[in-house]
């Protein structure tokens, strides 16, 4: 199996890469934050509970997004692979995702960061806004918060994947086209 973690902060760029990626590799895409957003839509507990921290940019808790991401992927019985899109976002999730994936004979084939610079975001983010209809592309405060969150506690995740050897350095800055290619390249030559 190919299961890509496509990493970076809000605004990188990894939703519409990963449209990309599945495109061309043939994998499913999990993106935590588009469950979640169709959960609020048809007004199920977990989307009940979930907006409660959207809306404010902050984390969703461990223990809820951890077991929502395992049922996902058991859902997929004939996937050939993954791209994990905004997931794992802790350290607690990198750990519980390593052992289930593990538990089902699999495991995290790379960690793809897409680096971006932060007025960079800022600027994308409040594009965004214009178009996305997302309450937490709309209020430059949540922004912060969500940017700060990514600091404090998703950033360290990087490390978790650096010490496996499995981290990969994309830069994030370019036309869409040729950072799909720097994907393409990097995921070829693994
Ligand atoms: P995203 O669409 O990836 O920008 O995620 C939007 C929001 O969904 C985040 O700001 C969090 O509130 C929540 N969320 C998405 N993925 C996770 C995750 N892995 N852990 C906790 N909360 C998450």
């Amino acid at each position: 199996m190919l299961n890509i973690v496509l990493f970076g902060p809000p605004g990188a760029g990894k939703g519409t890469q990963s449209e990309r990626l599945i495109a061309r590799y043939n994998l499913v895409h999990l993106s935590t934050g588009d469950i979640f957003r169709a959960n609020i839509k048809g007004e199920t507990e977990l989307g009940l509970l979930a907006k409660s921290y959207m809306d404010q940019g902050n984390l969703v808790p461990d223990e809820v997004t951890i077991n929502m991401l395992k049922s996902e992927v058991l859902k997929q019985e004939n996937a050939k692979g993954f791209i994990f899109d905004g997931f794992p976002r802790t350290n607690a999730q990198a750990q519980a995702l390593d052992t289930f994936l593990a538990s089902i004979n699999t495991e995290i084939t790379r960690m793809i960061g897409l680096e971006v610079a932060e007025n960079e975001l800022r600027e994308r983010l409040k594009k965004r806004a214009e178009v996305s209809g997302r309450p937490d592309d709309a209020n430059p405060d949540v922004i912060q918060n969500r940017i700060n969150v990514y600091k404090n506690e998703t950033a360290p995740v990087k490390d978790y994947y650096q010490k496996q050897e499995k981290y990969i350095a994309v830069d994030g800055i370019g036309s869409i086209d040729d950072i799909s290619d720097r994907l393409f390249a990097a995921i070829d030559h693994i």
